[in-house]
């Protein structure tokens, strides 16, 4: 059995955290109780000075890009980060890019992160997530915009989630916006009607995403020029990409929309009325890195869709943790409150996952790791904060 007590305990559970909050599990980190702590009342304490938290839920990741950790230059926009990804291709061999990946495999367990949702090309990671000791879900990536190999794409996905059956669990998805045809999209609509499928898709990360569905303008046409790419069948649709896409998405799934930084106040609004799984997911860390802006998080609260945070790759980010991706949210916007931002950190993610009976809040029966912030002051986190795992 294991007791810990500190200032404040967030159970996610209840809005309101528990000042000097005890919380006991067995020796497996199961909560056994969770109660106010009175002195002198019980012995085999641990006591800290900060807040115990659940532990963390990263819903966006690509370990496949851990050996790419500060080789991209900073703040030169998407479409050159994903030139410099491309010109990284083959230029790593296989055992080098697996050692990266156990490297940020033991990051993010020693940031206290509990559960991860990774985006994977290939199957490289599989062996990786099997050893670990994180909770993995996989989403297999298709990329192409070519209408007449949608079919072709959902086969060779669908077939790569055998490599991951001691893995956790995998989904096939889409990619981006530029990187799709309406034709994947229907097909995968549905693959989804007979199966469990959970969905994610970069979002919105950069404008002129939204330029290339309006106008079919803007540095992704360059970008396809570039990598000499016919998109000749590509038809703009007036619209801007969340508004184009969101009615071809499958209503019966869960659907993550990844990062967000250009989405309008009438996205928000818009999503509304379509009465579908639709999560978001923040990348702050990464926003930053590749096009040195954030998402409006004000428009957020007024969604229905509930939010959760990503760390991105080590490719467009210093570390994977969620404590620094949190700090960013809290610097851009102090009037978001601390319990609503840890509620994205945690039990957001952990629903959108399924992982909600064990993972996301600290309630009795569950076993969700608890972490420990430090440098917690007026309720919340600091710049000096960091996250120690308490298990
Ligand atoms: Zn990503």
């Amino acid at each position: 059995m294991k007791k810990f007590t500190a200032d404040y305990v967030f159970t996610v559970e209840d809005k309101k955290p528990i000042p000097n909050g005890l919380v006991v599990t067995d020796d497996d980190g199961r909560i056994l109780s969770i109660s106010n702590y009175e002195e002198g009342s019980e012995e085999g304490i641990e006591h800290h000075s900060g807040a115990i938290v659940p532990g963390f839920i990263n819903a966006h990741c690509h370990l496949e890009l851990s050996h790419l950790k500060g080789k991209i230059e900073e703040k030169k926009g998407l479409p050159s980060f994903i030139k410099s990804v491309i010109g990284f291709r083959n230029s790593t061999s296989d055992a080098d890019m697996i050692s990266a990946m156990k490297k940020a495999d033991k990051l993010m367990e020693k940031n206290g992160i509990v559960g991860v949702g990774d985006i994977s090309n290939s199957t490289l990671s599989a062996e990786v997530k099997a050893s670990s000791s994180l909770r993995y879900h996989t989403f297999i990536e298709m990329v192409g915009m070519d209408p007449y190999i949608a079919d072709e794409l959902i086969e060779k996905a669908d077939a790569m989630k055998t490599a991951f059956e001691n893995s956790g669990s995998a989904s096939i998805t889409v990619h981006a916006a530029y990187t799709l045809s309406k034709d994947l999209l229907k097909s995968l609509r549905k693959y989804c009607k007979d199966h469990k499928n959970l969905i994610s898709i970069h979002n919105q990360e950069n404008d002129d995403e939204n330029a290339l569905y309006r106008y079919k303008t803007g540095s992704f046409v360059e970008l396809y020029n570039d990598l000499g790419i016919n998109i000749d069948h590509f038809v703009p649709m007036s619209k801007n990409t969340l508004q184009a896409l969101v009615p071809l998405f499958p209503q019966n799934q869960n659907i993550l929309l990844v990062h967000n930084t250009f989405t309008s106040l009438k996205d928000v609004y818009m999503l509304k009325r379509f009465d579908y799984g639709f999560y978001w997911c923040f990348c702050p860390g990464a926003n930053v890195y590749i096009e040195d802006t954030l998402p409006h998080f004000d428009f957020f609260i007024k969604s229905d869709s509930p939010a959760t945070l990503g760390t991105d790759s080590l490719a467009s980010n210093k570390n994977l943790s969620i404590l620094d991706e949190m700090k960013i949210v809290k610097g851009n916007s102090p009037e978001i409150p601390f319990e609503t931002i840890l509620e994205w950190a945690t039990l957001n993610g952990a629903k959108f996952f399924g992982w909600e009976r064990e993972l996301g809040s600290i309630k009795k029966g569950k076993k969700p790791g608890l972490n420990l912030i430090t440098n917690f002051k007026d309720g919340n986190i600091t710049n000096k904060s960091e996250v120690v795992k308490l298990i």
